[in-house]
C-alpha cells in the first residue's frame, strides 16, 4: 500500500527554537526534498512575515514535482496571503480540543465549527486544496471530529489529526483513525510530536489504522522535542511493514546533512540512520562478526540511506578489525609490529582519545621506525578578526621544502587561516569535506579538539588537532591531514 509523505521541515521544523532560514536556504532545502521524492512540502506560514511569504512563493514557482502547501489559520486573511504565494493548497490548522477552543480562541466548539466551515468554503472557492488539520487532535473528543466531517468532509481534500503536544500513544492514535475511516471515506493524515519519544511509533500505528499521509521532518526537527523524523518513519514503513513511499532512501543522508548545515541544529551522534555513529563499529567482537557477514550486526545496510560502513579505532578494537583496515590501506607489517600497533591503539583509547586515520598512520610509522617526510610545515601564522576588519590570515610555510608566504581572507579567523594554507599548498584537488569542533568542557580557556575529513581524488583521510586556540587546533588538523594525504 502507498503512503504519502508530507514534509514540514520548512514549517514545523523551522519552528525549532533558534532556527531561522532565509528564502534562499528554504528554496535549497525544498529542491532537495523534491529530489528525495516527498509528495507534499509544507513550505512555511505565509502569514508569518513578508520574507517568509516571499520564500514560499519562490518555492511554489520553482516547478517542483511535489505539491506545495502553506500553513494557514482558520482566517480568510490567511487564505488570501497563501493564495498570493501561488501555493497548491493549505495546511489549514484548526484547534479542536475543548481546551484550545475555549482558552485560546475564547469561543465555543459550535461557533468555531461555523468558522471552519466558512473558511474551508472560502479556500475551496479560491481554487486551493485543503488539508484540514485538527490541532491538539489527540486531546479532542472524537464526536467533535465527526461533526467537522459531517459539515466539511465532502469539501476538504484530507483530514489530519495532530498530536500537537506529544500526548498520544500508539493505541490512542490508532483508535481515532479506525473510527474515523469507518465513519467517512477520506484521505487521512497524521502529524506527531516526539515529547515522549513516541512520534515514530504513533505515526506508524496511525498508518496501520487507516491514515495514508505522514507529516514528518528531516532529522526530526520541530518545536520542543521535534516531529516524527522522515528518515525513520519512511525506513520503518518500508523495511518492517512493507508500505511503499516515493522516497529515494539512498538520498536520505545527503538531505539530512544539508538540513543540519543550513539550520545549524546538529544531529545527535546516536540518531537512527543519519547519526554519526549509526553505521560505525568499534567493538572488536562486532567487527569480527561483520567481517564474516555484515548482517550479523547491521540490520539496515548503510547503502540504504546512502552511507558507508565505518570502522572506528579505540580501546574496543579487535585484531581482525585492525587487520582489515590496514589491508584496506595497503599496509603490511610483520607480526611483532602488528602487536605493537594494536597495543598502542588500545592504550590511546584508554586515554580517551578518538583515533583518526592520521593517528593510525603515525603509530604505524613510529612502530616501523620510519620518519615520514612532511610535505608541509608551518613556520609562522598570523590570523586576525574583529568587528571592523574582514578576517584575514598570513602564513609562512615550507611546502615540499620550498619556503612560501600567502595571505587570504575568510568568514572568520579559522576560515582565513585555512584559506591561506590551502593557497600556499596550491593543490586544487585537496578538499576539506568535514570540519568538526568539540570544546573540551570548561571556560573560554578550555582545550578545543578539531576533527577534519579531507579528500584528494579517491583518497580520504581523517585527522585531528588539539589546542587551547581554536585557530591553531584547526590548523594542526588540516596540516596533519594534508601531510598524510600527499605524503603517501
Ligand atoms: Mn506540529
Amino acid at each position: 500500500m502507498r503512503v504519502y509523505v508530507l514534509d514540514t521541515t520548512l514549517r514545523d521544523g523551522e519552528q525549532t527554537p533558534g532556527v531561522s532560514l532565509s528564502p534562499e536556504e528554504k528554496l535549497q532545502i525544498a529542491k532537495a526534498l523534491d529530489d528525495l521524492g516527498v509528495d507534499y512540502i509544507e513550505a512555511g506560514s505565509a502569514a508569518t512575515s513578508p520574507g517568509e511569504a516571499e520564500g514560499i512563493k519562490r518555492i511554489a514557482n520553482e516547478g517542483l514535482r511535489a505539491k506545495i502547501l502553506s500553513f494557514s489559520r482558520v482566517m480568510e486573511k490567511d487564505v488570501d496571503l497563501c493564495r498570493r504565494c501561488d501555493v497548491d493548497g493549505l495546511f489549514l490548522v484548526a484547534p479542536t480540543s475543548e481546551g484550545h477552543i475555549r482558552a485560546k480562541l475564547q469561543t465555543t466548539p459550535s461557533e468555531f465549527l461555523e468558522r471552519i466551515s466558512g473558511v474551508v468554503e472560502y479556500a475551496k472557492s479560491s481554487g486551493l486544496c485543503v488539508d484540514l488539520c485538527c490541532e491538539d487532535g489527540s486531546r479532542t473528543d472524537i464526536d467533535y471530529m465527526k461533526r467537522i466531517l459531517d459539515r466539511v468532509g465532502d469539501q476538504i481534500d484530507r483530514f489530519t489529526i495532530a498530536d500537537t503536544v506529544g500526548a498520544g500513544s500508539p493505541e490512542l492514535m490508532a483508535g481515532y483513525f479506525q473510527q474515523l475511516s469507518r465513519y467517512k471515506k477520506l484521505p487521512y493524515g497524521v502529524h506527531c510530536h516526539d515529547d515522549l519519544g513516541l512520534a515514530v511509533a504513533n505515526t506508524i500505528a496511525s498508518v496501520k489504522a487507516g491514515a495514508n499521509t505522514v507529516n514528518v521532518t528531516i532529522n526530526g526537527l520541530g518545536e520542543r522535542a521535534g516531529n516524527a523524523p522522515l528518515e525513520e518513519v519512511v525506513s520503518a514503513l518500508d523495511i518492517l511493514y512493507g508500505y511503499n513511499t516515493s522516497i529515494k532512501t539512498e538520498r536520505l543522508y545527503k538531505v539530512s546533512k544539508l538540513v543540519e548545515e543550513l539550520t545549524g541544529v546538529a544531529v545527535q551522534a546516536n540518531k537512527a540512520l543519519v547519526g554519526k555513529n549509526a553505521f560505525t563499529h568499534e567493538s572488536g567482537i562486532h567487527v569480527d562478526g561483520l567481517l564474516k557477514n555484515t548482517s550479523t550486526y547491521e540490520f539496515v545496510k548503510p547503502e540504504y540511506v546512502g552511507r558507508k560502513r565505518v570502522f572506528m579505532f579505540g580501546k574496543h578494537v579487535g585484531g581482525k578489525g585492525l587487520k582489515a583496515v590496514m589491508d584496506g590501506l595497503g599496509i603490511q607489517v610483520n607480526e611483532d609490529q602488528f602487536k605493537r600497533i594494536f597495543r598502542e591503539i588500545k592504550s590511546m583509547g584508554d586515554r580517551g582519545k578518538t583515533i583518526t586515520d592520521a593517528d593510525l598512520l603515525a603509530i604505524i610509522d613510529q612502530v616501523r621506525g620510519e620518519k615520514r617526510k612532511k610535505f608541509i610545515e608551518i613556520v609562522e601564522l598570523r590570523s586576525e578578526s574583529g568587528n571592523k576588519i574582514k578576517p584575514h590570515a598570513t602564513v609562512v610555510m615550507r611546502v615540499g621544502g620550498k619556503r612560501t608566504r600567502e595571505s587570504a581572507e575568510g568568514d572568520g579567523p579559522v576560515d582565513a587561516a585555512i584559506n591561506a594554507i590551502m593557497k600556499a599548498v596550491g593543490r586544487k584537488n585537496i578538499r576539506l569535506e568535514e570540519y568538526h569542533v568539540d570544546a573540551i568542557t570548561g571556560g573560554t580557556d578550555a582545550g578545543v579538539s578539531v576533527q577534519v575529513k579531507m579528500r584528494a581524488g579517491d583518497k580520504v583521510i581523517t585527522a585531528s588537532g588539539i589546542n587551547t586556540d581554536i585557530v591553531m587546533a584547526s590548523v594542526q588538523a588540516i596540516v596533519n591531514g594534508i601531510n598524510y594525504l600527499v605524503g603517501g
